[in-house]
């Protein structure tokens, strides 16, 4: 029987213990709430707890930020999630039955936008659900998230808005506790060097990270890209150097296979660089577990 602890309370004196098992974490995964999840919360977690995740966390994607008006008929159907409500009905339930097995935290990701009213939504809709957790990213712009936008500017342009939206983006008037996948505009960006390397972007980057350390919210390392990790490790060294060290691991797993995928590279990674810990969040709360 491994010696995980079973509830946040035995969580936050266990931490620390050296002869604990390593605790397992993973607070980036979707559902088939998200339009783009491919396995059931049941099945989800049913793999969580196979790979020995001790703290799992779900975040269903709110996409406020899409304008809808923007697609056809097909392509609103296929980016259509699942009733909110409803997600955070089952989720609850199933927190509550996973109570004793893993630490299960029922959470929200939020596409950033810089219209009031979408970020109106996202305030009502925290406000209802209470989400344990929520995790602000930036996903797309002109109302078109990036895997579907049209790349017309050249690379300074085209990053230099990412950016200064990511760094908007921080400043949201609704809670959250991680920021997500800073660099997600390379998986899609159709430059021959997609790099978003400090030495183009560097003040930009900088002002980004120091405002995630002044503000203590955590940085999330999330595996869910060809190679390495988003953000880069040379962004996560520059968080570090900055005074940065709240991380989070996040797969960004949209299906069982991909849970946990890529952890000991990242948690590797992590140790190299100097961090000791990874950031829990829960309820406000942001717990340190040892990596
Ligand atoms: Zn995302
Ligand atoms: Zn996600």
């Amino acid at each position: 029987m491994k010696k995980f602890p079973r509830t946040l309370a035995v969580l936050k004196v266990l931490c620390y213990n050296e002869d604990m098992e390593k605790f397992l974490t993973d607070l980036h995964t979707h559902t088939t709430f998200s339009h783009d999840g491919k396995n059931t919360p049941i099945e989800m977690l049913e793999g969580a707890r196979e790979k020995g995740i001790a703290f799992y966390g779900v975040n269903e994607h709110f996409d406020y930020d899409y304008d809808l008006s923007l697609l056809s008929e097909a392509e609103r159907r296929a980016l259509k999630n699942g009733d909110e409500g409803e997600y955070f009905h089952t989720l609850r339930h199933l927190q509550e039955d996973y109570g004793g097995v893993m630490n299960v935290a029922v959470g929200a990701e939020f596409g950033y936008s810089e219209k009031e009213e979408v970020q109106g939504r996202y305030a009502s809709t925290y406000e209802k659900y209470r989400p344990d957790y929520v995790i602000n990213s930036v996903h797309g712009q002109d109302g078109k998230d990036y895997a579907r936008y049209t790349f017309t500017q050249d690379k300074t342009k085209t990053y230099g808005e990412y950016l200064r939206l990511v760094r908007r983006s921080l400043d949201a008037p609704y809670p959250y506790d991680i920021v997500g996948h800073v660099g997600y505009i390379v998986r899609y960006a159709p430059f021959a060097d997609a790099r978003l390397s400090l030495a183009e972007f560097g003040e930009r980057i900088d002002d980004i990270l120091l405002t995630i350390v002044f503000k203590g919210k955590i940085l999330e390392v999330n595996t869910a890209i060809a190679e390495g990790t988003l953000p880069t490790k040379e962004l996560v060294k520059r968080y570090f150097e900055l005074g940065g060290r709240k991380v989070s691991y996040g797969s960004d797993a949209h299906k069982r296979e991909r849970i946990g995928d890529k952890r000991e590279e990242a948690t590797a990674m992590l140790r190299e660089i100097g961090f000791t810990c990874l950031t829990v969040p829960f309820r406000g709360e942001h717990i340190e577990v040892k990596l």
